[in-house]
């Protein structure tokens, strides 16, 4: 199985990444976490075939993770896609798509599809089985409004990748990421503390508890990017490919 970073930046495309979005391809799967503002640019310039993409798992709703749906709507809509698609993610996903399609593209949330659409609410701690792929969502805490905010486990092909979406830290992130083959983890600042926002160094403290096979970090500010060449942990970048 294969993942890869399409975008790992932040909403202000701090180091002039693109927003977020991970690609996992495997035998039998084939699925998106995230799809922000920037990622069908992102998509298109890795040459990265959007008609085989059967999965959109969205962590919330915030702009740099989620508003890239009503492009990549579009983009299969004038591409003639026939595949079946399906995008989950928290509560509320179908009202928040359909007021951000209006928002961008008049009437293009009333477009009937040419392909079978479904939009679907995961619920946290509930089990869900798209295909070949498993997902675990997990509550996180990423603000007093705008949730829910989930954090993805996603099983597939024998092998376990978590990311821990946009979060301050949270102990639902220790059965998330337990033992996982790839832990994503958001790592904003190195070691301030902010509201909301998960940094290196309280991340750090709680690796043990965790134990994942590989930490990746994303999501990272200037802050982050100037100290990352000088850390002990991988980091994302855009277009990284890695081999699970
Ligand atoms: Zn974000
Ligand atoms: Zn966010």
């Amino acid at each position: 199985m294969q993942l890869r970073f399409v975008g790992c930046g932040d909403a202000l495309g701090s180091g002039g990444r693109f927003n977020t979005c991970f690609h996992v391809t495997g035998a039998s799967v084939n699925f998106l976490i995230d799809c922000g503002a920037s990622s069908l640019p992102a998509l298109k310039s890795l040459g990265i075939a959007r008609e085989a993409i059967d999965l959109v798992l969205i962590t919330h709703f915030h702009g740099d993770h989620f508003a890239g749906l009503p492009f990549l709507l579009l983009d299969a809509q004038f591409t003639r896609r026939s595949r079946p698609l399906v995008i989950a993610g928290p509560q509320g996903i179908e009202t928040k798509l359909a007021n951000l399609m209006e928002a961008l593209f008049e009437h293009s949330s009333k477009t009937k599809q040419r392909f079978d659409l479904s939009v679907t609410e995961l619920e946290p701690e509930q089990s869900r089985t798209f295909g070949g792929v498993k997902v675990t969502p997990y509550p996180v805490v990423h603000g007093e409004s705008g949730g829910p905010f989930l954090a993805y486990r996603v099983e597939a092909e024998g092998r376990v990748i978590t990311y821990s979406a946009d979060t301050e830290w949270t102990e639902t992130l220790i059965p998330a990421a337990r033992g996982a083959d790839v832990f994503i983890a958001e790592a904003y600042y190195y070691d301030k503390v902010v509201k909301n926002h998960l940094s290196l160094k309280t991340l750090e403290a709680h690796l043990g508890k965790i134990n994942a096979k590989k930490l990746i970090l994303t999501h990272m500010s200037d802050d982050m990017l100037g100290r990352v060449d000088k850390l002990p942990y991988s980091a994302a970048k855009d277009g990284m490919i890695v081999e699970l």
